[in-house]
């Protein structure tokens, strides 16, 4: 495989020459007579695999030249280059400062071809190790972004889990403190559910959570997430809205859930599948743990007061 050469040397015969003996060996080469001119090849060109740069040129010499390089490599995150520099028998005391600077290797002048020929076998190997290494590199991260939004993810119904829900509250909790924001809740839970699965089975229970989920997802705005809270129940965050507009919002939620029109016959009177609701909206206090606590007690009011139906915090 050819690799992408370019060759920084301000000598004419030198440059010349090197880039024909490069070329024989089968690779691509591109040209520049100062180290300014082959920083701006460099930049254009997202695919130079090497740069044999001469030491003393006009404008950036080569020492600049490699550590522009690798400082563009890091904020960049473009492809390993691999830096040879020419050396004249005079300039051997810069070697240690070159590779300090991130060279890789150096290529005595004048041209040994066979020297020239073991520098680029060694660039080629450690160029696709490099590119090999970048490959991995983003298949773990992809595949790290991917478990982290499978954990974050209920299996059964897409919603997000309450790990999710855990660190939105966090988000949410800053918010109310820095600027003020505020939000609402609804918890809703399937009536006699445990009922359903003993007289339906367990996979059509599952079914039937599918769709209550999907009604409810469906029946928010842009901006109100849905979650798997619990087993048969779920919790809607409303940002931005008061008690009133989330009792509004709940009522909604459960009339689309019962219009769904799923037989239920253990749970009597409507014989569908119902869910009860309790709302809360953030107090003063802005802690979610106190918000879902109301929010709980709500949903407990609204089972008492008969099932499917809406309970607000306070209001019962
Ligand atoms: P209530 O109206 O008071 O809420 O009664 P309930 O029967 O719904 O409440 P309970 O807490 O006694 O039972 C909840 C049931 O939900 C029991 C459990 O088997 C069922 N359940 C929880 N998660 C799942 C699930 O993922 N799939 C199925 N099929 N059932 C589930
Ligand atoms: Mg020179
Ligand atoms: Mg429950
Ligand atoms: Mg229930």
């Amino acid at each position: 495989m050819g690799l992408n050469v370019l060759i920084a040397e301000d000598d004419a015969v030198s440059r010349m020459i090197l880039q024909r003996a490069v070329q024989k060996l089968g690779h691509e080469v591109l040209v520049a007579e100062d180290g300014g001119k082959a920083w701006k090849l460099y930049c254009e060109a997202s695919d130079i695999d090497v740069i044999i740069s001469d030491w003393m040129m006009p404008e950036v010499d080569g020492l600049e030249l490699c550590r522009k390089v690798r400082a563009e490599e890091r904020v960049d995150g473009r492809g390993y280059t691999y830096f040879i520099f020419l050396t004249a028998l005079g300039d051997r005391e810069h070697l240690l400062q070159g590779l300090a600077a991130g060279a890789d290797d150096y290529l005595s002048k004048p041209l040994d071809r066979d020297e020239l020929e073991m520098r680029l076998t060694s660039a080629l190997r450690v160029t696709e190790l490099h590119r090999r290494l970048a490959l991995q590199n983003e298949e773990l991260e992809k595949l790290n972004r991917m478990l982290f939004e499978q954990s974050r993810e209920d299996p059964l119904t897409t919603l997000g889990n309450r790990l999710r829900l855990r660190e939105d509250l966090e988000v949410l909790r800053g918010r109310a403190k820095r600027y003020n924001h505020s939000y609402a809740v609804v918890l809703c839970d399937v009536d006699h559910f445990k009922a359903y699965n003993d007289r339906y089975g367990h996979l059509a229970g599952d079914d039937a959570l599918q769709r209550v989920a999907e009604t409810i997802s469906a029946c928010l705005r842009r901006g109100d997430t849905a979650y798997r809270y619990g087993g048969e129940e779920f919790l809607v965050v409303l940002p931005e809205q008061d008690a009133r507009a989330a009792a509004a919002i709940a009522e909604r939620l459960r009339r689309a859930v019962q219009d769904l029109e799923i037989p239920h016959e253990a749970n009597a009177p409507q014989d569908v599948v119902t869910v009860s609701a309790g709302v809360a909206a953030l107090s003063t206090t802005g802690d979610p743990d106190e918000l879902l606590k109301r929010a709980d007690a709500a949903l407990y009011a609204a089972k008492k007061a008969g099932r499917n139906r809406v309970s607000a915090d306070g209001n019962d």
